[in-house]
């Protein structure tokens, strides 16, 4: 029998609707570093975002699936290319602006892109690849930023704030299917080419609600967040869809994302809640113990992208600001899991469910597999690859304007699970705790280094900003790790026995305890701030890095 309920199409043009409608007085807020950051509503944003739909079909002629890039920062204009771009049918394109130029060019070519929207102070970024970039018909540039460097490209060049001035402030919106592609973004792909993950509006749709859960970010209009996560980074992990659907206020940093103004804008602005990389909270920390500012208004804050160290959510506790840990991937929209303790506990009965990566929502179904292709038990034990399916996880890589969509072995399971490449356990009341990168794991003597477990080890000592660990060529055991790390300022010199004592004492076992030491200036980052540990893999096997073997 099929169901008498109807079938309504869940889209990000309904979520559009929405927020301008029935939550038009919540905000976006600009920081401009100029005194006054820049306000708009969400009644304003919707205009804005037809009026932008208006102008990119009737001047640019975007029509049909076409690709629309974006190649900027978070602000309140990049919202209304969020919503406007899917809303009318086309797909939005998301641009990694801190990809190197070629694998950038690579991207905007494979995925077809019609026209870039582009903030004026990333134009030096842009207008030297133009040349490699044949299927850009349209340059929009928004916001500040020096414009010379326009003068003589071939696509025709757009001012934002004049395309959309003066235009229809309706539009014939298309009835879409939900399974049709809203937006995409390419993983930032460590090795190979980058692959592109196509999200749909029914994805969007279901991934906004769950991010809204009370279990996830528990968001509403009372809140306000902070979106550091850059919106090229996966959708800033939902949520600009996301606080469109619940009236959230949104404070976006645009190009100031240095500890300083972060600071500065979270004691000015308030906002309830923020969302960033370790990296950010490494940096904003050592910011505000230089220069103590008031972050309590932050009562909860989503960290993840990167496994959290311990340590640094023991520092915000002191500070009153409640990191939660939370694990996801491009390929999964991306909330996969997010650590909120179970009821009824103590705070330190909660202390060991935080510092997992948390327990997966009712969307994402988990498996753990063997290296035999075996599942495994949910003991808190029993360490393998992570797989996930749900309604917000990748099924397959874009394969081109002319070819089919890819699934690669390596990535996809034959019954369609997505595999991670993610290595861990998942406790018998369902919390996941990675262990490693299936690629990062050290492997000694038969037996497995978890290279994360070192590194918050390590992290927790006093003299130590960040470390990293990775796995080195060894003579007799295959593989052993090489512990790098990165001295605070004003720490004494480098005493690698204690390290390693300390190691020890923390509970490392003995035999996973490393030989190999070297202070490093600081560790090298992906271009959305994760450890890039291949870049120390080649500086040892190069000879580049000053080793020290206990
Ligand atoms: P990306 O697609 O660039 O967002 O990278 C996804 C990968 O980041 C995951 O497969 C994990 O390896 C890593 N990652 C994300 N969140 C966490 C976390 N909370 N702890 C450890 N690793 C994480």
């Amino acid at each position: 029998m099929l169901s008498t309920m109807q079938d309504v199409p869940l889209t990000v043009t309904r979520i559009l609707h929405h927020g301008m409608t029935i939550h038009g007085k919540s905000q976006v807020t600009t920081w401009t570093g100029e005194p006054e950051p820049h306000r708009r509503t969400f009644a304003e944003i919707g205009a804005r975002a037809t009026q932008l739909a208006n102008a990119l079909r009737d001047e640019l002629g975007i029509d049909g699936d076409q690709r629309v890039a974006t190649l900027m920062w978070n602000n309140a204009e990049h919202v209304e290319a969020y919503l406007a771009i899917p809303s009318m049918g086309a797909v939005l394109h998301t641009l990694n602006l801190r990809l190197p130029p070629e694998q950038l060019a690579w991207i905007v070519n494979h995925a077809d892109d019609k026209a870039v929207i582009v903030n004026g102070s990333l134009l030096p970024l842009l207008v030297p690849l133009l040349p490699h970039l044949p299927s850009i018909e349209h340059v929009v540039v928004a916001g500040p930023g020096d414009r010379s460097a326009l003068a003589g490209i071939t696509p025709r060049v757009h001012e934002y704030e004049e395309l959309i001035a003066g235009r229809s402030t309706t539009f014939d919106w298309p009835e879409l299917d939900e399974r049709q592609a809203a937006a995409m973004c390419y993983t930032s792909g460590t090795t190979g080419d980058p692959k592109g993950v196509v999200y749909s509006h029914r994805s969007i749709y279901l991934h906004s609600m769950q991010v809204n859960m009370t279990e996830s970010m528990g968001l509403t209009d009372k809140d306000t967040t902070l979106v550091v996560v850059p919106q090229f980074h996966v959708n800033a992990w939902g949520l600009p869809h996301a606080t469109f659907m619940s009236g959230v206020n949104m404070l976006m940093p645009d190009r100031f994302l240095q500890p300083a103004p972060l600071a500065d804008m979270i004691e000015r602005e308030r906002p309830t809640h923020a969302a960033a990389v370790p990296t950010i909270w490494q940096g904003l920390l050592a910011e505000v113990t230089a220069n103590p500012r008031d972050l309590t208004s932050m009562a909860n804050v989503t960290i993840g992208g990167a496994a959290c160290p311990p340590s640094l959510m023991e520092a915000y506790d002191k500070l009153g600001v409640r990191l939660c840990h939370a694990w996801g991937m491009t390929e999964t929209s991306p909330l996969g899991t997010m650590a909120h303790p179970p009821a009824g506990l103590s705070d330190e009965e909660q202390w060991p469910y935080r510092v997992t990566q948390g327990r997966f929502p009712a969307g994402v179904e988990a498996r753990l597999v063997g290296p035999g292709g075996e599942h495994l038990p949910w003991d808190g034990e029993s360490a393998g690859e992570l797989e996930v399916r749900g309604p917000w996880i990748a099924a397959a890589y874009y394969g081109g304007s002319d070819g089919e969509h890819l699934r690669p072995e390596d990535k996809f399971s034959e019954d369609g699970w997505l595999k991670t490449g993610d290595v861990g356990v998942i406790s018998t009341d369902g919390f996941l705790t990675l262990t490693d990168r299936a690629k990062d794991v050290i492997k000694s003597g038969g037996e497995w280094i978890s290279s994360v477990e070192l590194e918050n080890a390590l992290m927790a000592h006093p003299d130590v900003a960040e470390a990293a660990v990775v796995a080195v060529p060894d003579e007799k055991w295959g593989e052993r790790p090489l512990a790098t790390v990165v001295l605070k300022e004003g720490a004494a010199d480098v005493d690698y026995e204690a390290l390693k004592a300390f190691l020890a004492e923390s509970g490392i076992a003995k035999w996973q305890l490393p030989e190999r030491w070297s202070v490093i200036p600081a560790v090298p980052k992906t271009s959305v701030g994760k450890f890039d540990k291949k870049v120390i893999r080649k500086q040892y096997a190069e000879g580049e890095l000053d080793v020290t073997q206990l």
